[in-house]
């Protein structure tokens, strides 16, 4: 069918934009959402509009930039100059180890200098997604642990990559019991910006510009979900969302490059108190694997009452570079599958829709090895490709093993939190800021 030699973008698509007088019609574009698994399921132009999972892959391959994602930066241009508004911003985890791609320098943890130049550019706040992830670690583990207890809506499905959550709910609507309930660390983090610290700075929800750096176009869309806004619910404030803004790691290039910030002269700086740092767990979601090896750690402690030893920490099932990892805790009785490219969920998808077993959790993360070569980050070439995935994925790893901050629910502020503020894990409190529901068919209103 011709549609099928292009993608094909409706104008009102949140997250990508695609300019029809560059497109060359060569069809890089399509294989990548063929990969995606979204073009085979659709029959017509109109439905592959509707069923965009907006995962930014055919951005990546496109050769001439006629797909890029919708710019938020002269928007956060404009909000910066407001000396009224708050301006708070979090690096997701993949963030830092490919943005300085853009500036030429592969395989560098650049947290510090990113934080260095976000400062510059004007942010009052600049705080650490890790955060958020060991937020999704310590609820989600304990949602976990009660679903094998009551052996009910298994295999559990990690729920952090929106492109993923959007294909089950368009194409696998009856498997949407089997996703956790959790929202994303960004969703998570976002709420508790809007109720926890605006209450601590004493101003109200409305005063705070709440924008995130991901690796990830989908996350533009999703912040839009009418159901993320528990901060507007809980503060009963109008017309606020909990993350206002996402930035895309190239956007982030953009901004620092049009501001004429040296990025090699500017002073590294440190994330802001009190959210402080998050842990070097939180930060392994950036790679396919470490959502399922930050929640074993966790799991782990909350089942035998200890921490795994330092030397039980990493689970190398987890960290190859394959498609589908699997790995069976006999320690824990548990059986895990991280997957990551969409290709690779199908089959299973199918046999946990047929009742076949196939583990008890399953991580899946859209695209191929995760955040860390998400649809939002720097772009490669057929040629380095493969080298810099590789190096990507060495800053988390490298990371997480010089860290003494290895446990998600050790991060002192998450202690804190649920302490003064959430109650407890799993508490009505919780479940009305960090959990969410779902839609059989998504109801953002793309045409
Ligand atoms: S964003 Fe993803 S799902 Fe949408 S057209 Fe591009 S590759 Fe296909
Ligand atoms: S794998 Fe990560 S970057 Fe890719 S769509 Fe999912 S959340 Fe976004």
């Amino acid at each position: 069918m011709n549609f099928k030699r292009e993608v094909l973008i409706s104008k009102d698509n949140i997250a990508i934009v695609k300019n029809n007088q560059k497109c060359l019609k060569c069809g890089y574009c399509v294989s990548a959402c063929n990969e995606m698994q979204v073009l085979n399921h659709c029959k017509s132009p109109l439905e592959l509009k509707k069923l965009c999972i907006n995962c930014g892959r055919c951005i990546l391959d496109c050769p001439v930039d006629a797909l890029r994602e919708r710019y938020n930066y002269l928007k956060i241009e404009e909000i910066l100059k407001d000396k009224k508004k708050i301006k708070i911003v979090s690096i997701a985890p993949a963030v830092r180890t490919a943005f300085l791609e853009e500036f030429g320098i592969v395989g560098k943890n650049s947290e510090e200098k990113i934080i260095g130049a976000l400062k510059k550019l004007g942010f009052d706040y600049v705080f650490d997604i890790a955060t958020g992830a060991d937020l999704t670690i310590v609820e989600e583990s304990y949602e976990l642990e009660s679903r094998l207890k009551e052996n009910k809506n298994l295999p559990m499905f990690s729920s952090c990559c929106p492109a993923f959550v959007k294909y089950i709910e368009e194409f696998y609507p009856e498997l949407i019991p089997n996703l956790s309930t959790c929202k994303s660390p960004i969703a998570m983090f976002g709420t508790i910006i809007k109720t926890y610290f605006k209450e601590k700075i004493k101003v109200n929800a409305a005063d705070i510009v709440n924008v995130v750096v991901a690796p990830c176009t989908a996350k533009k869309a999703e912040i839009k979900r009418e159901e993320l806004n528990a901060a507007g619910v809980y503060t009963k404030e109008k017309g606020i969302h909990d993350t206002d803004y996402v930035l895309t790691t190239r956007e982030l290039g953009i901004l620092i490059k049009r501001n004429n910030i040296d990025i090699t002269k500017i002073k590294n700086a440190k994330f802001d108190n009190p959210i402080l740092i998050g842990s070097r767990a939180g930060l392994l979601f950036g790679n396919s694997g470490g959502v399922s090896e930050s929640l074993i750690r966790t799991v782990y402690y909350d089942l035998k009452h200890e921490n795994l030893k330092e030397d039980e920490l990493v689970i190398k099932e987890l960290r190859s570079a394959g498609g589908i990892k699997e790995y069976q805790s006999q320690n824990l009785e548990l059986k895990i599958l991280a997957v990551n490219d969409l290709k690779n969920a199908k089959d299973i998808l199918d046999k946990v829709k047929n009742g076949e077993y196939v583990a008890d959790f399953i991580e899946v993360m859209a695209c191929p090895l995760g955040c860390i070569n998400g649809g939002g980050q720097p772009k490669t070439t057929l040629l380095n490709k493969n080298k810099i995935k590789k190096l990507r994925r060495n800053v988390i790893f490298e990371e997480d093993l010089k860290s003494k901050h290895r446990l998600c629910h050790e991060n002192p502020f998450i202690q804190e939190l649920y302490a003064n503020f959430l109650d407890s894990r799993g508490s009505s409190k919780a479940y009305q800021l960090l959990h969410r529901t779902y839609k059989a068919k998504s109801d953002l209103k793309e045409k």
